[in-house]
């Protein structure tokens, strides 16, 4: 695998801004993630791993270190029977979505529409409409920094709200699902309501990073960003989406500055009328603070 230089990081993520990443490597194997690793060792470096990068924003100053992108990790979806369905990180999420749809297999059908690769929301633990990746993960293996390779199950992630502990610093390699059983056609008309629930809720003709904020305890993100007034509030090129307003939107060639400068705002605009400080959900690389 080659590593490549000086890569512009606008064009792996989904909100279309970011500077370069010094290095990049674009892994197709378990062997190339384990050969970036030994070059980032070797020479030094920081890494930061990126997937399908929807929710992901980077500096205009782009990262001073290695990216390892696991997005090409996507050579298959093997389904072992039983329910049970093995992935490598990088398949795309509606993709699996799809492949459990057309097989039958229920537990994921409600995530249909959620951006991404399957190794960044087994990270996330992703989720939407009351479905998220713990609820069928089997187990997950991953790569550690010194290129050991380790499986653990669903129960040893101490999976929680967008979190998964025992993956933070690993790099997810596959992941192996276990599903319900329904009809075809149920799972593909739920699907089909789920798109397009999506489509008249959320703002997504312009590039965004889906909700920014995480969900406050017995609260909404959008709807405190509601009431203080600050849908369609801009800053640059960055808005607060007049359609949901926990979407902030690149609307007119934003930086990733402008991005970051609105998430600002919003933080310390929302805790000044409500007392409540959002919690970012979106992930931030080469950012100081
Ligand atoms: C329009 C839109 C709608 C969205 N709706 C939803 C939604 O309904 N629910 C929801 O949960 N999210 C939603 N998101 C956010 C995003 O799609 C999810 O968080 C997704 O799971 C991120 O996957 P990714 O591959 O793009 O990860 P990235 O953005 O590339 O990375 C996210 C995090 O995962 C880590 N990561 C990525 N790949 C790996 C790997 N192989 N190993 C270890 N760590 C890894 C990265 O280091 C980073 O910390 C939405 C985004 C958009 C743009």
């Amino acid at each position: 695998m080659e590593i490549k230089n000086n890569i512009y990081l606008k064009e792996y993520t989904s909100y279309k801004t970011g500077g370069k990443a010094l290095y990049f490597a674009d892994c197709k194997s378990s062997k190339d993630v384990a050969s970036a690793l030994n070059f980032a060792s070797d020479n030094k470096l920081n890494y930061e791993v990126i997937g399908g990068g929807s929710n992901l924003l980077i500096s205009d100053d782009g990262y001073n270190g290695l990216i390892i992108c696991t997005k090409s990790l996507n050579q298959y979806i093997i389904n072992k029977g039983s329910g049970i369905i093995k992935c490598g990180a990088g398949i795309v999420l509606a993709d699996l979505v799809l492949y459990a749809c057309n097989h039958g297999l229920s537990g994921m059908e409600a995530m249909a529409g959620i951006p991404g690769s399957t190794g960044g929301a087994c990270k996330m633990n992703a989720g939407a409409f009351n479905q998220e990746i713990k609820d069928t993960l089997l187990n997950v293996t991953y790569m550690n920094d010194d290129g050991s390779i380790k499986t653990i199950k669903n129960e040893e992630v101490g999976f929680a709200y967008r979190k998964s502990p025992a993956l933070n610093g690993k790099i997810v390699l596959y992941a192996e699902f276990a599903y319900g059983k329904d009809k075809v056609e149920t799972l593909l008309n739920k699907r089909r309501e789920i798109l397009d629930r999506r489509k008249e809720k959320q703002p997504l003709h312009k590039p965004s990073c889906g909700s920014v904020f995480k969900r406050p305890e017995g609260n909404y993100a959008g709807t405190l960003i509601e009431k203080c007034g600050l849908k369609g509030y801009s800053i640059g090129g960055a808005m607060v989406s007049t359609k949901h307003a926990n979407f902030i939107l690149n609307e007119n060639n934003a930086t990733s500055s402008d991005i970051y400068n609105l998430i600002q705002h919003v933080i310390n605009e929302v805790h000044k009328q409500t007392g409540i400080t959002l919690e970012p959900e979106v992930r931030m690389i080469g950012f100081n603070s």
